[in-house]
Order: C-alpha cells, then structure tokens, then sequence
C-alpha cells in the first residue's frame, strides 16, 4: 500500500449535516493517461486541481474514500496566518530570518484564500483572532510576540486585562488581537472547488480507487490502483493528508489525536465580534462560531493515534472542553450538538513539509499538518504549481525536504 490507511475521524463532524455541492466521480474501470495525478481529494488535493486546471494543464484525482471524505471534514476551519508555533518560539528553531518569512508567507496565503473563496462564491465569514496568554506565553511572552509581529510588519494590537474585557468578556492577563483571518465549512468549500474543476476546467475524480503502488522515473511516473488498473501521469502529487506516503522521510512528524464539540445554537451568548480565540497553551483550547450561532471549541490534543484509545476518551473529553469552555466564557450554553474527534499531524517546527520527494521524480508532497492545515494546503498549492509549470516558488526552501548538502 502506498500510503497505510488510518482511522482519519469519528463521531459526526458538524459539516456532514449541512448541504454541499455534489462532485461527480466514478471508480477507475480502465488504465488511463494524463499530465497530473492528484492522490487525495481532500482541501489540499481540491486546491491543487483548481490550480492545475487553470494552467491548462490535464488533471486526475485519485481517492481511496471520496472527495472530502478524509481529514477535511473534521476540520474546525479556522483559516489563519497566525501559525501554531509563536514567531518568537519559531526564531529561536529556524532563526529570526526564516520565521519572519514563514510568518510573512501565511498571512499571504490567507489573503490568497480570501480571494479564492469570493471568486468562488462559497461563504467565507471574515474574522479576527484573539490569542490569550497561557501556560506557554504569559503577558510578557505575549507582549515580545506582538513587538516580533509588528516588527515583521503583520498586524498586532496588545490587549491588556482591562481592554481584553472589554472586547470579548475573557478574564485573563493579556491577548494579541489580529486580523484578517476567516472560518469556512472546510467540506463545502472543498467540493465548490472540486464540483468548479470537473464541470468547467475537465477534472476527472476516481472514487474509490486506492494507489497501492507508485513507479517513478524521469521519464514519468506511473501508479497503480487496487483495481489493478493503472494511471501513467508525467507527475504525480501526493496530497493524502495524514495518511503519508511510505516513500516520504518522516523526521520530525507525528500523528497525535484530537477532540472537538459544536454547541446547540446561541446566538444571542455569543462573545462581541465573535472573532477566532486561542490560547498560549498546552493543551491548549480553541473556539469559533458558526453562521447558525453555534460555537465549535476543539483541543484536549494527546500525543498518540490509536483510533480506539482516541474514540473510547470521547466522553471525558466533551465534559473537559465544556467545563474550559464554561470557565472562559461563563454565558454560553455548552450544550454539545456534535461531538467528534481525529487524527492530527503536527511537525517539531509547526511548518509543514512540500516539495519533490528525495528518490522519487517528478513526485511530489503536500502534506497538510496541525492547526493550520489549511493555509499550508495554500502554501503547498502555490509551490508545488510554480514548480512544474517552472515558476520557482522564493519561499520553496523553507518547506522543503531535508536534502543532502552540494
Ligand atoms: C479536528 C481537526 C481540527 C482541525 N482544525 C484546523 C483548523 O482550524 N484550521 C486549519 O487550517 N486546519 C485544521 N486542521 C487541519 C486540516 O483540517 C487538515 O490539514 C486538512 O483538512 C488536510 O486536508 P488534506 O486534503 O491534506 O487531507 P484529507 O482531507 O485527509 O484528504 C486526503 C485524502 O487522501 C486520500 N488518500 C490517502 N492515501 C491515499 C491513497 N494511497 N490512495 C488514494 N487516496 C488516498 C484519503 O482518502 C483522503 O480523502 C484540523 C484537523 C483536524 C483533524
């Protein structure tokens, strides 16, 4: 097997229940032949073949469950530039120079996304984000991460007890507030995305076809599916989520596990401007609302994946996300409507790993990692493209594999 299937989910993600654009796809009867091969039809592999597609070039997505069936749909969906590791914890792993311009890089990116989205008509709802002090970053570590923001040139607005009050009703020491980031329905946007490829630009979909095997060369690549049938492409772009190739050095990743619950409706508790919240902590607890009013409030992570440890915690983890819930903002009702959880890759640096893969020509990774899977899929889209139609990306190397030195 190419990549080794996983539990990705359980329980009911909030975005199953509401409606979606259809995406026609049909499992893979014959061998075929096409410029790219996309394994993976998830936000990442939708945004690639969106990509793609509108270069011209002629593309295949290929998918062991269907689109938008894997990862994505449990996302919470809080699409940010503010990246999981702090500018100032990521400067003393990388250096000051390469954090500042990963930083740089994904508030470009959520810029990038927000015009996508409008284009595409699927509703984006625009939001700041509010990031408390904790156990990781009290007041004075969040006051050097807002003078590091600022000096990078990315908004920051320091909040102390007082003003964090009166904003949003929190009682802790201090905040950073920024903006302009976004939540989405991750499930719908991804097959709006899909569902414009395959009826405008050609996108051919493959579900369920697993890749069980991959023969690459530099002639070209060629992957073979469970079928039997094969698929002969000039590349191939592993955007398989959590589920990594086997062919993929895997230093520095880990899968751990997640919990998330979405609240009865309630509009009217909900905090002024509802902007995104997190907090500087470990474990740490984040929240968003929906459209309907609801608040989705997802963390509590554990440094393992087994999917049966992961489900049979299900319940402790729901009352301990309501009581943090109840603590940071006593008005809400903290009544669950939904409760799932998931896998969750994370990375020692928070940064995710894109690039052609050691060993393998004209093979590709965008793999989506941690708590802002998203905007690296938009990262990842703009590399891995500018890389085959020979546009070199000038952030490239701060995502790449580790290669050998010249
Ligand atoms: C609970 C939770 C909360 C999250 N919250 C956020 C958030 O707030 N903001 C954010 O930016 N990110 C968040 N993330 C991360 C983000 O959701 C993911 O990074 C993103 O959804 C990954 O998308 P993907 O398309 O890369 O992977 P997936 O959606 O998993 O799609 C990959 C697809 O590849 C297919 N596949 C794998 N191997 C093969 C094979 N060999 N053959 C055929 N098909 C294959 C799978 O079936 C799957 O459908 C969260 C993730 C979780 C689980």
């Amino acid at each position: 097997m190419e990549t080794k299937s996983k539990d990705l989910r359980t329980g009911r993600s909030i975005w199953e229940d509401r409606q979606a654009p259809s995406v026609a796809h049909a499992p893979l009867t014959r061998d075929i032949k096409t410029d790219v091969l996309v394994i993976g039809a998830g936000i990442t592999g939708a945004m690639i073949a969106d990509a793609l597609t509108a270069e011209g070039l002629k593309v295949v997505i290929a998918d062991r469950r269907g689109p938008a069936k894997g990862s994505t749909t449990a996302s919470t969906a809080l699409v940010q530039y503010e990246i999981d590791t702090p500018l100032t914890k990521l400067a003393r792993k990388i250096g000051a120079r390469n954090a500042t311009r990963a930083w740089r890089r994904s508030a470009l990116a959520v810029n990038a996304l927000a015009a996508r989205f409008e284009d595409l008509k699927a509703a984006a709802e625009h939001r700041r984000s509010l990031f408390l002090a904790g156990n990781e970053l009290g007041r004075a570590g969040l006051l050097s991460e807002h003078d590091a923001r600022r000096a990078a040139g990315l908004t920051s607005q320091f909040l102390d007890r007082k003003q964090l009050r009166d904003y949003a009703g929190i009682d802790r020491p201090a905040a950073l507030l920024g903006s302009p980031n976004m939540t989405i329905d991750p499930r719908k946007i991804t097959r709006a995305l899909l569902r414009e490829c395959t009826v405008e630009r050609g996108l051919k979909i493959f579900a369920p076809a697993d890749i069980v095997d991959v023969r690459a060369s530099r002639a070209g690549v060629t992957a073979i599916a469970d079928s039997g049938h094969h698929i002969a492409c000039r590349h191939l772009i592993f955007a398989s989520g959590y589920e990594f190739p086997k062919s993929v050095p895997q230093r520095g990743h880990s899968i751990t596990s997640t919990w998330v619950i979405a609240t009865v409706p309630q509009r009217k508790n909900l905090w002024p401007s509802e902007c995104t919240i997190w907090e500087a902590s470990d474990p740490y607890l984040y929240l968003r609302t929906t459209p309907e009013g609801r608040v989705i409030c997802g963390g509590e992570d554990e440094e393992f994946s087994d999917a049966e440890k992961r489900d049979a915690l299900m319940d402790r983890k729901i009352r301990t996300l309501r009581r943090k819930l109840h603590k940071l903002l006593p008005k809400l009702d903290t009544r669950v409507d939904y409760a799932w959880a998931g896998a969750f890759g994370q990375t020692s640096t928070g940064l995710p790993t894109i690039g052609q893969i050691p060993g393998m020509p004209n093979c590709y990774a965008a793999l989506g990692y941690g708590g802002n899977g998203i905007t690296y899929a938009r990262i990842a889209t703009e590399v891995i493209c500018g890389a085959l139609t020979g546009r070199a990306d000038i952030d490239a190397d701060l995502y790449d594999f580790p290669r050998p030195k010249a």
